[in-house]
């Protein structure tokens, strides 16, 4: 039977609808929004494009956005004292600086400049360490591992006790996903194993798992016969593997695709994400779900 296809589009509706919601509810009842700063320096194509979604997104959510663009010639003190500045702001709960930065920019001690209570991308050491101490000490889990987590609890999987196979181990995907789900609590209490590129015999290890989160970054990595049947696979690799041109928009744009061969994974694994419309979209969503729970915090709702 072909697997169950968990549309990370989809869900991203659902979330933001529900988000809506409690936005709704939290300035009726307490007169107060969630407020985020983007700080985004220079005009990187790529960059501009994240902070514009970002924005879209946060104000269709009814929250207080705050754009700050500054020149690529900044200097690092301004930018530390732009930082303070919103640490200091009791109205922004969230504040995010688009990377990379400039080269004359230390990333960071920038990152280091955020006041962990409203870094909501959780990339701050006091974040990363709450997520390690794992329960209530997690207040900002990173927002795609969050993303891949919310995915697999509303794809109805069963995490409590399931062999868990993570391929990768960044910063930004693989420890973090690894530490959600063998985290104690809803969406963990899995078995994780994490696999990266010094792992001997990768096949084998993804044979076991009946949860496989592959981020690697390498197209088709991982071969249909490695899947376990019935197993749920995430992919959250993104690899442009060439260039076509837009139906829609006639405009020139990438070939995606992820790190398991999809169109052969979907007829053994029992639900699999697809590249793109799988993880991709979980991403801002979850950002925007850390800053409504950092207004939360604040307020002691949370
Ligand atoms: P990364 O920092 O390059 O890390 C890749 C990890 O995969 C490393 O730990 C590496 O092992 C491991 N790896 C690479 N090739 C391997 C192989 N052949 N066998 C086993 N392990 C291998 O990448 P990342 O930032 O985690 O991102 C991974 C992928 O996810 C990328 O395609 C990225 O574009 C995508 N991504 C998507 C989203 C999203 O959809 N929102 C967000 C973030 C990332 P070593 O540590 O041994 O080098």
């Amino acid at each position: 039977m072909p697997a169950q296809i968990i549309s990370g589009t989809e869900i991203r509706k659902t979330i933001l609808s529900e988000l809506q919601t409690e936005v709704a509810h939290l300035k009726a009842e307490h007169g107060q929004v969630p407020g985020l700063v983007t700080i985004l320096v220079g005009a990187d194509p790529a960059s501009m494009s994240y902070v514009t979604s970002k924005i879209k997104t946060a104000k269709d959510l009814g929250f207080k956005e705050v754009q700050e663009n500054r020149d690529p010639d900044i200097s690092e003190a301004d930018l530390l004292a732009l930082v303070e500045s919103y640490n200091r702001d009791d109205s922004i709960h969230g504040i995010l600086v688009q990377l990379p930065l400039p080269k004359h920019i230390d990333d960071q001690k920038i990152l280091m400049a955020i006041d962990p209570d409203k870094d909501v991308d959780g990339f701050h050491p006091v974040n990363a360490g709450r997520l390690m101490i794992g329960g209530d000490a997690v207040k900002f889990p990173p927002c795609t591992p969050a993303g891949i987590q919310e995915l697999i609890v509303r794809a109805g999987v069963e995490t409590s006790g399931a062999e868990a196979v993570v391929v990768g181990r960044s910063n930004i995907v693989g420890k973090p996903i690894a530490n959600l789900l063998f985290a104690k609590g809803p969406g963990g209490n899995a078995t994780v194993t994490v696999a990266h590129t010094r792992t001997k015999d990768l096949a084998e290890h993804c044979r076991r798992a009946d949860i496989l989160v592959v981020a690697a970054g390498v197209p088709d990595l991982v071969k249909p016969a490695w899947i376990k049947p019935g197993a749920c696979v995430i992919d959250v690799g993104v690899n442009r593997v060439g260039e076509k041109v837009s139906e829609k928009t006639g405009k020139t744009i990438a070939i995606l695709k992820g790190d398991v061969d999809f169109e052969k994974a979907k007829e053994i694994a029992g639900s699999i994400t697809p590249v793109p419309g799988g993880v991709g979209p979980m991403t801002i969503t979850m950002l925007m779900r850390n800053t409504l729970n950092s207004l939360k915090y604040r307020i002691g709702l949370l």
